[in-house]
């Protein structure tokens, strides 16, 4: 009688060079970097066929995988991999990955499972045994978090919060009438879907809240506005809206011209489900701040950068919006990629808290103290 196959005996071998980290532990290592994981398959994408810049045929499939530290990451796999049945996925099954690359993915963490490494399914090493007992007495009901660098977005949202329940009651309720044209979605199922964007544009919405505005790209501050020329068009006679130089100059009308700054800002959003960075352009990004671009103008200049950028930091989380995306399918130098911009964003007024979540801390305290505490109301609940 034989104990065990010599495919069992190669298993096992590979299953011992695993060196498996938790996914919570990955956010805290320099970027890019080489992990082990071992996880549950939370969720997984059809494999989807394209073609690189360099011509090669490629098929990629991206799996959501979450493990006992309460994390979830996509991580890529590809080729064969890629192409095994979506039976193979099914079920949450548990996989050990070795060499998977991780690095920053539109303001998250997103690993990809490279060639050289490997992949088994339900082995039998510990990790996995842990992960299976974890997801089986609890914790597939469990609220995860993204993985995200942000040490912010963790302390505000998990765990589960009343802030999510009441996201989740904006959501399947349509938001009381949502004012925002496009398909409602999380955050999460937003980053997938404009993806794997192939042919025509989309528009989506998602209930979020504003983490962060770009200030500095590699220590160079950026512009919060510009100035645009105000020359009615001919034909429609809307504003020209070109930017002008310091002299109110329009290049495009050709003369000195009347201008008021636009905002332009690259706004993180972010909600239970994960956080992604997109141009927001003026009048979202004036409802954003709740302010409107001149007095952003007129504070940066007669107060200073620093005072505008502590104005802007108030904002960060400060209200629930409504975010609408374009997400458009671009070719650039022949990667296909997708270009997500944010045309318009609405707050979710006080009463519409009140109306959906009326017996949470959250919202009495909303209530009582007005929407200017709202950040502070968040902590308190968590706290
Ligand atoms: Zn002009």
């Amino acid at each position: 009688m034989r104990l065990y196959s010599t495919r069992s005996m190669e298993l096992q071998t590979m299953e011992r060079s695993f060196s498996v980290v938790e996914l919570r532990s990955v956010k805290g290592k320099t970027l890019p970097c080489s992990v082990d994981v071992c996880g549950i398959v939370k969720d997984y994408d059809k494999s989807f066929a394209f073609t690189s810049k360099d011509g090669k045929d490629l098929v990629k499939r991206t799996l959501t995988l979450a493990d006992d530290s309460g994390i979830s990451m996509q991580v890529t796999i590809w080729g064969d991999r890629a192409k095994k049945e979506d039976s193979e996925f099914e079920g949450n099954p548990v996989v050990a990955m070795k060499g998977v690359s991780v690095k920053e993915w539109q303001g998250g963490l997103s690993g990809s499972l490279m060639e050289g490494g490997s992949l088994a399914f339900n082995p039998d090493m510990p990790e996995a045994h842990k992960v299976k007992s974890w997801w089986t007495q609890g914790g597939h009901a469990q609220s995860l978090t993204f993985i995200s660098q942000a040490r912010h977005f963790e302390a505000v949202w998990h765990p589960a919060s009343d802030e999510h329940a009441l996201v989740i009651a904006l959501q399947t309720s349509g938001g009381g009438g949502a004012r925002i044209a496009g398909k409602l979605m999380d955050v999460l199922e937003m980053k997938q879907k404009s993806e794997q964007l192939v042919n025509e544009q989309e528009m989506y919405s998602a209930y979020c809240r504003l983490s962060s505005v770009q200030l500095r790209k590699r220590d160079e501050i950026q512009p919060l506005y510009y100035n645009a020329c105000l020359e009615p068009k001919e034909g429609n006679g809307l504003p020209c809206n070109r930017r002008v130089d310091e002299a109110n100059f329009c290049a495009v009308c050709n003369k000195t011209v009347k201008a008021a700054p636009r905002l332009n800002l690259r706004c993180r959003f972010e909600d239970a489900t994960g956080n992604f960075w997109v141009t927001t352009f003026h009048p979202a990004a004036e409802k954003v701040l709740g302010m409107t671009a001149q007095e952003v103008a007129d504070i940066e200049k007669s107060e200073g950068r620093e005072v505008v950028e502590a104005k802007l930091k108030s904002c960060y989380y400060a209200q629930i919006l409504q975010v609408q995306l374009r997400a458009k399918p671009d070719n650039y130098n022949g990667e296909q990629r997708t270009n997500v911009s944010c045309p318009s964003a609405q707050p979710i007024n006080r009463r519409e808290h009140a109306r959906f979540m009326p017996h949470t801390k959250l919202c009495r305290r909303q209530l009582q103290e007005g929407d200017a505490n709202d950040k502070i109301s968040l902590i308190v609940v968590l706290a």
